[in-house]
């Protein structure tokens, strides 16, 4: 199996050597990831200045390539260049915090995945929801590794990727697997209002989840009860049932 690893935390990140060395024994595995973090950077891709990949090495002496550009440039770079365009698997991770809900497309981790759908080949993306800034990787590493082999044989669709969340919690902590559907996050306190030191405004954007319990079967709830989410998502974003209604509305040229 060949299989294509970035991340969107940066070719440093402890999340990415984890999973790599979970990943090792199912084949050949690629690490291509960007060379600083770029967290947050969503689906961007890099068209207006030269795509560098450098040689790398992670921290434990083991071969990386890292780009200058973003996670689906080094999806793309990591296809095209480096892999001969024969990739079984695409992993995007791990992620240092979560991708839930409405945040994926805010992600560079899960967009990465969403480049590997794009590029026809299975995708997954695998972040790790914890607290207060430590995070065990271990179980969700594990996890991706156990997801590869299921997804190496039972396939997915085209056009769709697996968006992974695992509590970061001691594997014995975390209560099982569920399937579920995206989540609907909202945000209160969006934007927090400082004084910068010659009294100017400046901003960060922060905000606290809205808690929603009536959103059942999410992949927000699944975590919240400290279960591994895997949500199956798709490219294609078309609001069908607004489409069908669409069919009525008059409209001319
Ligand atoms: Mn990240």
């Amino acid at each position: 199996m060949r299989i294509l690893l970035t991340n969107d935390d940066g070719v440093a990140a402890p999340g990415l050597l984890s999973a790599k060395n979970a990943l090792d024994p199912l084949g050949e595995v690629v690490v291509v990831a960007p060379e600083r973090p770029r967290s947050a950077s969503g689906h961007a891709i890099t068209l207006h200045k030269p795509l560098r990949l450098c040689e790398a090495v992670l921290a434990d002496g083991s071969p990386a390539w890292a780009t200058s550009g973003t996670p689906s440039d080094c999806v793309t770079l990591g296809f095209d260049v480096l892999m001969n365009q024969r990739v079984d698997l695409v992993v995007a991770g791990i992620n240092a915090g979560a991708n839930l809900g409405f945040d994926l497309t805010y992600s560079g981790t899960v967009m990465a995945a969403m480049e590997g759908a794009i590029l026809g080949v299975p995708s997954i993306a695998v972040s790790v929801v914890g607290e207060n800034g430590h995070m065990e990787y271990g179980p969700a590493s594990a996890f991706a590794a156990k997801l590869a082999r299921l997804v190496e044989r039972e396939g997915l669709d085209r056009w769709t990727l697996l968006n992974v969340n695992v509590p970061s919690r001691s594997a014995e902590d975390i209560r099982g697997v569920r399937f579920t559907r995206q989540g609907r996050t909202q945000y209160d306190e969006r934007v927090e209002r400082r004084t910068d030191p010659w009294g100017r405004a400046y901003y960060w954007l922060s905000g606290s989840l809205v808690e929603d319990d009536t959103d059942h079967g999410s992949d927000v709830q699944a975590v919240k009860e400290g279960y591994i989410s895997v949500t199956p998502v798709q490219l294609d974003m078309t609001a069908t049932q607004l489409l069908a209604r669409m069919k009525d509305w008059e409209i001319t040229k």
